[in-house]
């Protein structure tokens, strides 16, 4: 059985619920204490965590009564403690505190902590078959089978929080399995949609932080600017849905109005529309089974006019090939890219590498893992973060050559 309910099961709903929100410092926590701030009689909050935002964490924690707080950094754990003294808010620090968090009794668990460290706190509320909001892709692209295996066998009912991912999911409803024929991820196309490929190769930092959009974290937000993000989505919607890459499609559209559409065997083909503002998603993510009062802009046809789309460009965005060709090679591929990837990320944002580069350093990371025959199937976390942490290795190794070599 899939561990994404694709028909909605209003015997499930609950009246009020326990959450807790992994990464609640970041853009998708800041969004979701935003949602539960508005409706504070229907949830009560279980735990918070950040990574070093101590003063954020504290402030959240004590605002909404949580009865746990943890902060990732070790080092941190004193000036936590002095943040909540007073307060009844239980606090601990470093990874064990983080994957505790999400131990803890909560019915709905954002999982939006950044990065592959989230993938053990997200299993964490796993397997105690929680209802998890999935924001983290990494968690799916690093582990993606062995994390739905996993949610499957222990009951979790995993909701798609990610934009494109959230509206096939809500399309999705309206067949079956057997009558779907592809899915339609869209993509605004990022603030380089019309740059020549001369000139994103020499993108600055500034400008890739320039979203036309989407107000979103920094990794992601530059992995966007990228198309990075637009491959990370199709894995995580391979994975998600249990979809073959053929059956993931790739649309842009630069108002980032349609969101995600499902085709279906009549030919008839459902989208889900919104104004670009992730508290729609998380919202319904939230409420889900029902649906709760949402605060995002109506959408307003009329006044946008115009929908526009084009095909993807491949050529000027090679990371959305990169993240094609990682799924189709199966067996920790996909893991590679998103390490060498973040990587890559890192580097660019330190000055170190051109933006072009950072595709180049995928491609190059890859290629390595792939010729080392190393491609049997991921069978545990550990494996995952192995994998993780070789290639991570390996595209520090040959980032000095990339950054060396311009295009
Ligand atoms: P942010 O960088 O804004 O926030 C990340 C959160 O995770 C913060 O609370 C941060 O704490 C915490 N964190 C970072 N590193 C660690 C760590 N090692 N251990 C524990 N906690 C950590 O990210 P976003 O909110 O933008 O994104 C979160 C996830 O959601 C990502 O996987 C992203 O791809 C996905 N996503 C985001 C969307 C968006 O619109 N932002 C849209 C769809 C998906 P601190 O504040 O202390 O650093």
């Amino acid at each position: 059985m899939s561990a994404v309910p694709l028909r909605n099961n209003k015997a499930v709903a609950a009246a009020s619920r326990s959450v807790t929100v992994l990464g609640a410092t970041g853009s998708i926590g800041d969004s979701t204490m935003d949602l539960l701030r508005a409706s504070r009689d229907r949830y009560r909050v279980e735990a918070l965590t950040a990574n070093s935002n101590v003063q954020a964490l504290a402030s959240l924690a004590k605002e909404f009564g949580a009865r746990f707080a943890a902060i990732a950094d070790p080092a941190r754990l004193g000036e936590l403690k002095d943040a909540l003294s007073g307060t009844r808010v239980e606090c601990g620090a470093g990874e064990s505190a983080v994957i505790e968090a999400a131990a803890r009794p909560a019915d709905w668990v954002m999982a939006a902590v950044s990065g592959a460290a989230g993938l053990k706190p997200a299993l964490a509320a796993v397997d105690r078959g929680a209802t998890v909001a999935l924001a983290n892709k990494e968690c799916l692209v690093c582990a993606g089978d062995f994390f739905m295996q996993r949610a499957a066998r222990a009951g979790a009912c995993i909701l798609p929080a990610d934009s494109e991912h959230n509206a096939l999911f809500q399309a999705l409803g309206s067949g079956n399995r057997e009558e779907l024929v592809r899915v339609i991820i869209t993509a605004s196309g990022g603030p380089f949609r019309t740059w020549a490929a001369r000139d994103i190769e020499r993108a600055t930092l500034a400008q890739a932080l320039k979203h036309p959009n989407w107000s979103m974290g920094q990794k992601i937000t530059i992995d966007s600017a990228s198309m990075m993000n637009k491959g990370l989505e199709v894995i995580e919607a391979s994975y998600l849905f249990t979809l073959t890459p053929d059956e993931i499609d790739v649309l842009v559209h630069p108002q980032s109005i349609i969101h995600g559409m499902v085709e279906f065997s009549d030919r008839s083909v459902v989208a889900q529309l919104g104004t670009p503002d992730m508290r729609t998603p998380i919202a319904h993510c939230l409420g889900w089974p029902d649906r709760i009062t949402g605060p995002a802009t109506k959408l307003d046809l009329a006044k946008i006019g115009q929908l526009t789309f084009e095909s993807p460009d491949f050529e000027r965005f090679p990371g959305l090939r990169l993240a094609y060709d990682a799924l189709r090679a199966g067996g920790g591929a996909t893991t590679v890219f998103n390490a060498a990837n973040e990587v890559a990320v890192a580097a660019f944002i330190a000055g170190q590498i051109r933006f072009g580069a950072i595709a180049r350093l995928v491609e190059a990371t890859l290629q390595d893992w792939t010729r080392s025959g190393n491609l049997s199937p991921l069978s545990s976390a550990d494996d995952a973060i192995t994998v993780d942490q070789v290639a991570r290795n390996r595209a520090a190794t040959l980032l000095p050559q990339i950054a060396s070599k311009a295009s």
